[in-house]
């Protein structure tokens, strides 16, 4: 189980998120929505590790993670996965290097490293393209590919900023079905940011919908569309209309 608790963000005198507590479990896909600017990509920032919060506490199955000291830091960070908007890729590493490169990275032993890499190049679907450079690669490809390396250090939880913007419906209902059965095999909890509504009908269980770095709606998805005054719910119904 993920947990916020309370937790907040400051840049100076701005604050980019209130104080905001939800929880996702095992095996839940966590929906955030909003507008640009609204703090999204700031709570994945937070919950992986690589900006700490200006009040409050995340816990990962019960281990407060804003309380460790550096060594065990570093073991908690291989616990949450992160995929990116338009993947992230080092152009000049190939697919394999791409994957890889967290495991290279904590110097895992090379043997273990090509078969963790060669599995889960596989698992994505890609392993004809696994020595192919990323300008190699289809958009739906790449981000394939950032799924992959996600996943390379065995995360319980996987965060996801927009991985589908810019994709076309097939190939972004393609991911979010790699997305989906990557949750039911490995039982992740996955934190996925996105401003597209039919991305949050397909593969939400729950929903957190941020304004301005407030909570403005926060239910399981089948809550939101059956409540008529939901502005989550609203948008859910009236998508493809
Ligand atoms: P988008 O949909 O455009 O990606 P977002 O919801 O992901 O937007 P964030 O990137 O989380 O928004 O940014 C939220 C606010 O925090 C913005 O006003 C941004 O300028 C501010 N912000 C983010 N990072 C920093 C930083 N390092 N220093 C100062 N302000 C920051
Ligand atoms: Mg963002």
């Amino acid at each position: 189980t993920l947990q916020i608790d309370n937790v907040s963000k400051r840049y100076g005198d701005a604050t980019v998120l209130e104080p905001l507590s939800w929880s996702a479990e095992k095996g839940e896909i966590l929906a955030v929505v909003g507008p640009s600017g609204s703090g999204k990509s700031t709570l994945l920032h937070l919950i992986n590790l690589s900006t700490r919060p200006s009040t409050g506490a995340i816990y990962l199955d019960g281990e407060d993670l804003t309380a460790l000291g550096r060594r065990q830091l570093r073991d908690a960070r291989r616990k949450i996965g992160t995929a990116f908007q338009s993947a992230a890729l080092f152009q000049r590493r190939t697919v394999n290097a791409n994957v890889s490169l967290p495991l290279d990275y904590l110097g895992v032993e090379k043997n273990e490293a090509r078969a963790q890499t060669a599995r889960l190049v596989e698992r994505v679907g890609l392993a004809d393209r696994a020595d192919f450079y990323p300008g190699q690669l289809s958009g739906g490809q790449k981000q394939r590919v950032g799924i992959a390396r996600a996943l390379a250090l065995n995360p319980h939880v996987l965060l996801a900023d927009e991985i589908t913007s810019g994709l076309d419906p097939v190939t972004t209902a393609s991911i979010l079905d790699l997305i989906k059965a990557l949750r039911d095999e490995l039982q992740l909890t996955v934190v996925l940011v996105t401003h597209e509504m039919d991305v949050v009908r397909a593969v939400a269980d729950k929903v957190l919908y941020l304004e301005n770095g407030k909570v403005v709606e926060y239910d399981t998805a089948a809550a939101l569309l059956r409540d008529p005054a939901s502005h989550v719910g609203s948008q859910l119904l009236n998508w493809g209309q």
